[in-house]
């Protein structure tokens, strides 16, 4: 047995320790018995400091992945670790059956920074999209008299991994397999008013049956693919039309990634419905869905969770909200994107053939590989783990940067040179 005292360091040093890293991770142990439903890289990532992890070898990697746009304030950063030990310390689990304080602050933050007034916590991405999906079925039966309700959703777009939500998902990869499906579910296009505006029609011909449309500001797992303003505004006006909840998935993009508190703000709407997770509580697992009141039909007993927005999450989730107001990391994730893309568009400059574009808002950045070309985004993931830079694809042909809000102007300088050098030995290598 490992003793707690060896586990557990000072978590008050964490941010600035530098020390050795366990050195007792065992490959063989952790494939025998952990499942195989990743593709993971072969690192065992023991430590984290600010916009740095390092690997159980030692290895120090500047991390532009923050566990998939979750760490918003980076790893081990003082404010986290004082909100966790304060709170574990207080009170961490007491369940909803009695009321607690620091889920009706961070609900009272989330509103007073949204169009929404009022909110359900849960654990994950996935769950705030399914108390969506369930407050707009609730919704189309009894305020529109419909007996089964359709939701719209966008081609490429991800909303999760359990069977509603990979339902409403728009990518066939995701589904495959895992027939029979949740029903109730329809796809169009993204970014085109078109295509929505005659699904709507024909699906409410004989009367109403499309109770929400769920879609993200910008796409984040479907390639990074931002929305369009004018688009959006049609969306609105679709469903202000025909009484339709527009639902914004900003699970990826929401509390300050796209240099704007929501993604939806880049598009001059308001949405009825936000989900919210992974940027929210900094890499503690919590999950919101927030409405405004006049869709909210939730009733006691409709809907659950027993962790969902338990003292531990929302106390520290709250620290992490505060934090990315208090210390300007909407700014900073602004101004440190459009260095990003500036840099990145020089390489779209220096490998024309293998570079189509860019694309994003904020930090949430893709750098997009030319249709045809036999390199794709893994390729160069791979090649920039070797510089000790951690990136995540989006896609097959879309190189995704998600950093840290924290990132400084160094951070973003040193992760574009690293990534030139694996471009570089990449492309040497063909
Ligand atoms: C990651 C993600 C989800 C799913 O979140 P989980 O916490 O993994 O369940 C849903 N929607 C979007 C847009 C996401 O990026």
């Amino acid at each position: 047995m490992v003793s707690l005292k060896k586990l557990v360091k000072n978590p008050l040093q964490a941010f600035s320790n530098s020390s050795k890293a366990s050195p007792d991770f065992q490959p063989e142990l952790f494939d025998r018995h952990v499942m195989t439903t990743y593709g993971r890289f072969p690192l065992a990532l023991t430590r984290g400091a600010g916009c740095r992890v390092w690997d159980d070898k030692g290895n120090e990697y500047l991390d532009f992945v923050a566990g998939i746009a979750t760490c918003t304030l980076g790893h081990a950063h003082p404010v986290m670790v004082e909100a966790v030990t304060q709170q574990i310390q207080t009170l961490h689990h007491v369940s909803n059956l009695y009321y607690i304080p620091e889920q009706g602050a961070l609900a009272h933050w989330l509103t007073e920074h949204s169009c929404a007034d009022r909110v359900f916590f849960c654990n994950s991405g996935a769950e705030a999209n399914e108390a969506a999906i369930k407050l707009a079925r609730k919704y189309g039966h009894t305020k529109l008299g419909i007996e089964e309700p359709v939701i719209i959703t966008a081609n490429a777009s991800f909303h999760g991994r359990t069977l509603a939500t990979i339902t409403a998902t728009g990518q066939p990869k995701y589904q495959k397999n895992f027939a029979p499906l949740v029903p109730g579910f329809h796809y169009v296009p993204f970014n085109d008013g078109d295509a929505l505006e005659s699904a709507i029609a024909s699906l409410n011909s004989n009367g109403p049956r499309v109770a929400g449309i769920l879609l993200e500001a910008l796409q984040g797992e479907g390639g990074v693919n931002p929305g369009n303003v004018h688009y959006f505004q049609r969306v609105r006006d679709l469903c202000d039309r025909h009484q339709i909840l527009l639902i914004m998935d900003e699970v990826q993009v929401g509390v300050g990634r796209t240099g704007k508190v929501w993604g939806y703000e880049n598009l001059d709407i308001e949405p009825d419905v936000i989900t919210v997770a992974k940027g929210l509580g900094g890499g503690v697992p919590i999950g919101a869905m927030l409405c405004k009141s006049s869709c909210d039909v939730l009733q006691p007993g409709d809907h659950a969770s027993t962790y969902g927005g338990n003292p531990f999450v929302c106390g520290v989730a709250l620290a992490v909200c505060q934090t990315v107001t208090s210390e300007n990391l909407i700014a900073n994730a602004s101004a440190r994107g459009q260095q990003l893309r500036q840099g990145l568009l020089k390489l779209v400059d220096t490998y024309p053939d293998t570079f189509e574009q860019v694309r994003g808002w904020g930090l949430i950045n893709g750098l997009v590989i030319k249709p045809n070309v036999a390199v794709k985004s893994i390729d160069i993931v791979k090649a920039a783990i070797d510089q000790q830079l951690l990136l995540v694809p989006a896609g097959s042909n879309v190189i995704r940067f998600v950093p840290p809000l924290i990132v400084s102007e160094e951070d973003v300088e040193e992760a574009l040179k690293k990534l030139s050098v694996a471009i570089e030995n990449t492309l040497l290598e063909r």
